[in-house]
């Protein structure tokens, strides 16, 4: 009898309150991945996707510097962004973080990827191309030029065709801006043709304020190399900006430094990426 009581009043509504617990952490939890997925980091759940067409384009064909230009375009009308990695084969975690901007999906706009620009420099780990000259001071290049030229016209013609609002050139640099002036780490650099200084603001003030990667914030700086990507848009009117990390840090941290600038830009234009 006392332990039919006992039953009654202690043990099975016990059950019932640890179900219902049980059940309400779970729910909290998955809330809590959907809510702490902000600009540059991703949910780990399932969400359904918007629907984007994706193409891929062969750029110099039949080279060995051919590569692929990926392209990536909603259904609805928004930006068109144009982010290039592996420029410099030793600087290997823009191209990284551009292979995986390749899989993004974009509710707006299109988003052209180059993630292996200069595929013989990333495969000698080397800044050029054995042989070849920096491709980053070859823009806006030449078709009847060196092979280096060949390339830089190459891409110099994507701009040209689609036009993008934003260039975004993913590199890397061997020590802190803030330890020695020019060396360039953790800098984003926008041209002085630039139109939209409040926006890399925030892009600068964004990719600072999340996650901590380092003790050295990225810092803005001004100008465009002459014969870069950068300088290259400019000359068609375009706008962008190159993300600089620092080969000081570890690679998977400069790999989401550069996926977190991106992402929170495309954000900062109204494009959510998925
Ligand atoms: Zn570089």
């Amino acid at each position: 009898m006392l332990r039919k009581l006992f039953s009654a009043l202690i043990v099975y509504p016990a059950v019932i309150i640890l179900f219902i617990l049980h059940f309400t952490a779970e729910r909290k939890n998955i809330a809590g991945l959907t809510a702490a997925a902000g600009p540059g980091e991703f949910p780990t759940i399932e969400e359904s996707l918007p629907d984007v067409t994706r193409t891929e384009r062969v750029l110099m064909a039949g080279t060995p510097e051919e590569t692929l230009l990926y392209i990536i375009e909603a259904e609805e009308e928004g930006p068109v962004v144009l982010v290039i990695g592996g420029i410099h084969g030793n600087e290997p975690a823009g191209s990284r973080a551009a292979e995986t901007i390749t899989t993004w999906a974009i509710d707006r706009g299109c988003l052209l990827v180059i993630p292996r620009a200069n595929v013989r420099a990333l495969s000698a780990r080397a800044r050029c191309a054995p042989g070849a000259g920096d491709l980053n001071r070859a823009f806006p290049g030449s078709s009847s030029g060196n092979s280096c030229q060949q390339l830089a016209r190459s891409i110099y013609s994507v701009m040209k065709e689609f036009r993008p609002q934003w260039v975004i050139d993913l590199h890397e640099a061997r020590e802190f801006e803030q330890l020695a002036s020019g060396a360039l780490g953790q800098t984003i650099i926008y041209p002085r043709t630039s139109g939209s200084l409040d926006l890399i603001n925030q892009v600068v003030e964004a990719v600072n304020s999340g996650e901590k990667f380092s003790k050295y914030p990225f810092i803005l700086r001004r100008g465009a190399i002459g014969g870069g990507t950068i300088k290259a848009a400019t000359l068609l009117g375009l706008d962008g900006f190159m993300v600089e990390t620092c080969l000081r840090q570890p690679l998977e941290l400069r790999v989401k430094q550069h996926l977190r600038a991106v992402a929170v830009f495309m954000e900062l234009t109204g494009v959510t990426v998925h």
